[in-house]
């Protein structure tokens, strides 16, 4: 595997530069941290083919477990108004999240045949918090002004200082425990000389089987950072930096996957030795760079000899246009799975989705009732879960994620008295069903 050096970097990018024009841009910052971690983790790869051994050993074909939801907190830092992304944008890119994860995209008719027979749900869905880490009730979005037009990566510092957003004392701010929120920051990310970096995140770290005194990041680093045009796709600013290629919400799709272990599908070596590094994936065609938003479907940089397939770069973890993206594989999703259930098993405890407690009253009417009931909560913000029980404790109703006035079927019910009751369990009110 080549060692490039700084000056190495330099003059290739430069190269890329020069034949990409004004436009270049990064999807995200994995390469440079990958560089760094080279420059001052030596054994870096050498822990990363550790995790990729344990994986494999375990199986590459994972199953069972579920659908692992993991808790989201997004925290919009902002300067300009333009920058303060409204809490619409949030959810649609939260949608975007769960279709792509659950290969629910509506564009995964795209995806070639060739491709068809590893493309995976990976049944994993994100969800806004519900509770912050003192135990109060939040809807998952923070928005906070800050004092910094904006925030930069510095490609040939030694520290990652785009980190100053995690930072209340540089202008940023502070991570939730990291160990039971996945942190998205989303700012204003300044170009660099480069271009527009539209994202970054770490791989998992902290690892048992990563070398004492590596440069991990600590853990209150841990998570993404997000250009703000990118976010979502209703964003009424997608474009604003004249990149018009990232306004499907696909490099918070991208930057999870990094999060989550995986790197890009033509492994991390820039643009030297194209063909022999590999993502450790195996199921993503050996390619040279990336697509490098060519969109480009007769790219074959790599000849496998036998079964030789071109290059797949509508996977999410390519660089390519939003619209061309459509996929990840099944060793991705075997693999994502393997790193939240070994390396981040604590995001599956659940404490960021608990459910808040509700300190006002709830009605129930009418009552008795019939066919129907409505239960009404005031004006909590919050969405909350309400369960019916019969008189024999048994659950007979869930709804999830109500709001403050709920309309519920009740025709299907036995006519007789039941309890309704809020999820935290603090409110109980009896409604008798009755039937004409
Ligand atoms: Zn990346
Ligand atoms: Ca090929």
């Amino acid at each position: 595997m080549a060692f490039f050096t700084r000056f190495a970097l330099f003059s290739v990018l430069s190269a890329c530069l020069l034949s990409a024009g004004l436009n270049a841009q990064h999807r995200c910052g994995f390469d440079h941290y990958v560089q760094h971690q080279r420059e001052h983790n030596p054994a870096y790869f050498e822990a990363y083919r550790r995790v990729l051994a344990s994986w494999k050993a375990a199986g590459t074909e994972r199953g069972g477990g579920g659908v692992y939801v993991l808790p989201v907190v997004f925290h919009v830092v902002y300067h300009e108004d333009d920058q303060n992304v409204p809490d619409s944008v949030i959810y649609s890119q939260l949608e975007v999240l769960n279709e792509d994860y659950r290969r629910l995209n509506a564009d995964a008719v795209n995806t070639r045949d060739a491709f068809l027979p590893v493309a995976a749900d990976c049944e994993i869905e994100f969800q806004l918090a519900q509770t912050d880490p003192d135990g109060n009730p939040t809807t998952g979005i923070t928005h906070t002004y800050t004092e910094q037009t904006g925030f930069s990566l510095d490609l040939f510092g030694t520290t990652n200082t785009l980190d100053a957003v995690k930072d209340s004392e540089q202008g940023g701010v502070d991570a939730w425990d990291t160990d039971h929120y996945i942190n998205i920051w989303v700012c204003n990310i300044e170009p660099t000389f480069f271009g527009q970096i539209f994202g970054l995140a770490y791989p998992p770290a902290g690892l048992d089987n990563w070398p004492a005194g590596s440069s991990a990041p600590s853990p209150e680093l841990e998570g993404v950072i997000v250009h703000y045009t990118t976010v979502g796709r209703n964003n009424p600013f997608a474009g604003a930096d004249d990149v018009n290629d990232n306004d499907m919400g696909r490099t918070c799709t991208h930057e999870l996957g990094h999060y989550l272990g995986l790197r890009h599908t033509w492994g991390d070596e820039l643009f030297f030795d194209v063909c022999s590094e590999d993502d450790g994936i195996g199921d993503t065609p050996l390619c040279g760079s990336g697509d490098q938003y060519a969109c480009d479907y007769t790219a074959n940089s790599c000849d496998e000899g036998t079964g030789d397939l071109p290059d797949q770069l509508e996977n999410y973890m390519d660089y390519t246009r939003d619209e061309c993206y459509n996929m990840f594989t099944q060793e991705q999703k075997s693999l994502m799975r393997y790193v939240i259930e070994m390396l981040r098993p604590t995001l599956l405890e659940g404490v960021g989705l608990k459910e808040p407690c509700y300190d006002g009253s709830i009605s129930v009417r009418p009552n008795p009732a019939s066919d129907w009931i409505t239960c009404n909560f005031g004006k909590s913000p919050m969405r909350h879960s309400v369960l019916i029980y019969d008189m024999s404790g048994k659950c007979v109703k869930t709804v999830q994620q109500a709001d403050a006035n709920t309309r519920i079927y009740t025709g299907d019910l036995p006519p007789g008295l039941y309890a309704v009751t809020l999820g935290d369990s603090r409110h109980t009110l009896r409604v008798v069903i009755q039937r004409p």
